[in-house]
């Protein structure tokens, strides 16, 4: 897996102050996607267990952080590899949350045992593809009126899509 990108401190990729990792590689191809030089597997650079020692540690270091953000690229193309991160992050930061994007619905999600595997080791998965038809800037944290803010406790629970109430 490769990384295309890593931002220590942002409040554009969710919730609060959040690092966020851009995991190169997509298969989406939505017309319109912001940032198609992720679309590459081998865009950036190996996520190397050196590289992701020295990124845990960064994000364990400051206190300002509330969690961490996987988004790409869409990180649901690297699955296990991502999971594998997700677990040392969990293990190392108890008291920080997961959000992850990705092009995937969370119905689709689910249907995938490796996807689904991942999924729920998140707390909010933001989902759908880019759709241009729908694009709106004023919405947070997504690019397009489709895709939803997604609960993935609450929704899991209550077996339906049950979006974040951000206010
Ligand atoms: S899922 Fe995201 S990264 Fe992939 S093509 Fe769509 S907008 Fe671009």
């Amino acid at each position: 897996m490769n990384l295309c990108g890593f931002i220590p401190e942002s409040i554009n990729e969710g919730k609060g102050v959040r690092a966020v990792l851009f995991i190169s590689g997509c298969r989406h191809a939505c017309p319109g996607c912001f940032n198609k030089e992720s679309w590459d597997f081998e865009a950036g650079e190996p996520f190397t267990n050196e590289l992701k020692t020295q990124i845990l540690q960064e994000i364990a270091n400051n206190p300002l952080i509330d969690g961490v953000t996987l988004c790409g690229g869409d990180p649901f193309f690297s699955a296990e590899e991502c999971a594998l991160f997700v677990s040392e992050f969990r293990a190392c930061c108890p008291d920080k949350n997961v959000w992850a994007y990705t092009g995937y619905t969370f119905e689709a999600l689910m249907r995938q045992p490796k996807l689904r595997e991942l999924a729920l080791m998140c707390d909010v998965i933001v989902d759908g593809r880019f759709n241009e038809q729908e694009k709106d800037t004023s919405l947070p944290f997504r690019g397009s009126r489709n895709q939803r803010i997604v609960d993935v406790a609450l929704s899991v629970e209550k077996n339906c899509v049950i979006e974040v109430d951000l206010s």
